[in-house]
């Protein structure tokens, strides 16, 4: 269950801001509305901004869909998408959790298995891989989902010249009708002739099934390939494959604000929200009327192919399901803090309020979008009247001038003071890390994996990368 937060009306005035409260999780809550002092001493020890993993939470976004795929009895392999945040330690939550990791780099593939993960729970995705990493997965064993005709040719006769003389585990990534222009994956028009291939190559290949993954959140749209992909099963079948594995990817999507306080805030939103006079043109859907396990739930029991639902189908053909999910198993495992180095007032009286750390550390306005959470303040206490509501927008400590975390005039309860710290939560999901750099020659923002009590922290962010 998690809480909203409660940042108390702005002072009544002729333009009341819209309050985006974050959806954060109780731990989280309790260290900001119990513990603050914990957070500014950790942002003491360990700088400023300040990654916080709570990796324990991942479990229980993994219970939350297996719960859906248990009423459904629907059989299914569960990958992490690691790519979704750098954290080791949310790795080994996942492998320790029973789950496969999907993995996109070397790094990731090593990431995996120093937690634990047997290399046949490893499954690689993602289109450009080189002969050291094929080399590491099939030694490892891991599934790899095979990106088009070009990459199945090549892998065919370096995986019949490989001395273990083991197969390599395949999948075939299939585009589907709805992403003609993405160049991911083999489009129907090649499947015929890459499944000729596969089955040309018993010495080479083991194959499984079929992978896609598609962009956007709609269970809708991964309903829609399933069906296309059906046609191949049967093909594949046909010609004598065994297809015992579908991979729908991930995309599963997650709430970060209460899906009422979102709708009304996209309804009555205006330019004058944001210090560019403009709102963004596109948000990640912040606040949708569906979260994972409601996702999962609708796409199980959806008009599937033969007639049957997606579950009857699954079970009927005896085909695994398998799931790719980043952002949605990494859903409240981190958040980000950030402390104030200065405050100033522009000449237009807007309130900026500039931050030790950088927008590649919130990094939404890099992708001419907005982090739509309000950030929460985590204030010392302070003496005397505390001082009034006040609105101000986000910049970095560095020279770009587009170095904004928000462009979004944030209403704060208070008017934040520099050595306050601002808390972003729920940065887990491609939000955090995505984009940090030296820039500035300034260090790696930290990383730090807390323990279940919140009592303790350790580095999360050592280790080799070669
Ligand atoms: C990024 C990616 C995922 C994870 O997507 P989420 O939206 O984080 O669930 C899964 N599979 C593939 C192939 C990806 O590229």
């Amino acid at each position: 269950m998690a809480l909203t937060s409660r940042v108390p009306q702005i002072a009544a005035g002729h333009d009341e801001p819209a309050l985006l409260p974050a959806i954060l999780d109780p731990a989280i809550r309790q260290l900001v509305e119990q513990y603050p002092e914990r957070l500014h001493d950790w942002c003491s020890r360990f700088g400023s901004p300040l990654n916080i993993v709570l990796p324990w939470l991942l479990d229980r976004n993994l219970q939350r869909l297996a719960a859906v795929l248990e009423r459904h009895r629907v059989d299914c392999r569960i990958f992490y998408a690691a790519k979704v945040n750098k954290s080791r330690a949310l790795v080994k939550a996942a492998v320790e959790a029973g789950l496969g990791v999907d993995v996109s780099s070397r790094f990731e593939l090593r990431d995996a298995l120093e937690a634990g993960c047997p290399g046949h729970a490893i499954c690689a995705s993602g289109p450009a891989r080189t002969g050291p990493f094929y080399r590491e997965l099939a030694e490892a064993d891991a599934l790899v989902s095979i990106d088009s005709g070009e990459e199945l040719a090549e892998l065919a006769e370096w995986a019949a010249r490989q001395p273990s003389g083991r197969r390599l585990r395949i999948l075939l990534r299939f585009r589907p009708s709805a992403a003609t222009t993405s160049r991911f994956g083999i489009p129907a028009s090649q499947m015929p002739a890459c499944l000729a291939m596969v089955a040309a190559a018993p010495e080479a290949f083991a194959f499984e099934g079929f992978h896609f993954h598609l962009g956007g959140y709609a269970a809708a749209s991964r309903v829609a390939a399933l069906c296309e992909v059906a046609v191949w099963v049967r093909r594949a079948r046909a010609m004598g494959l065994p297809v015992s594995l579908i991979d729908i990817g991930g995309g599963l999507p997650i709430r970060y604000v209460e899906s009422q306080a979102y709708a009304q805030f996209l309804e009555n939103q205006s330019g004058a929200d944001y210090r560019t006079g403009r709102v963004p043109a596109s948000f990640y859907p912040y606040g949708g009327g569906i979260d994972a396990a409601g996702w999962l739930e609708e796409f199980l029991a959806a008009a599937g192919p033969d007639g049957k639902t997606v579950a009857a189908y699954l079970r009927a053909e005896a085909l695994t399901l398998a799931l790719e999910p980043g952002r949605s198993l990494a859903d409240q495992t981190a958040f980000s803090l950030f402390r104030i180095a200065r405050t100033k007032l522009l000449p237009d009286e807007q309130l900026v309020l500039f931050v030790e750390g950088s927008s590649f550390s919130a990094c939404e306005t890099w992708f001419a979008s907005e982090f739509l959470v309000d950030p929460v303040l985590v204030s010392r206490a302070r003496p005397g009247t505390p001082p009034a509501p006040a609105r101000a927008w986000i910049a970095g400590h560095s020279c770009l001038d587009d170095d904004v975390l928000t462009n979004r005039l944030i209403p704060f309860p208070v008017r934040p003071r520099q050595g306050d710290l601002i808390l972003f939560g729920n940065t887990a999901g491609y939000q955090m890390d995505l984009l940090e750099n030296e820039f500035h020659r300034v260090p790696m923002p930290r990383r730090i994996a807390l323990s279940a009590d919140l009592a303790t922290a350790q580095p999360d962010d050592l280790g080799g990368t070669s």
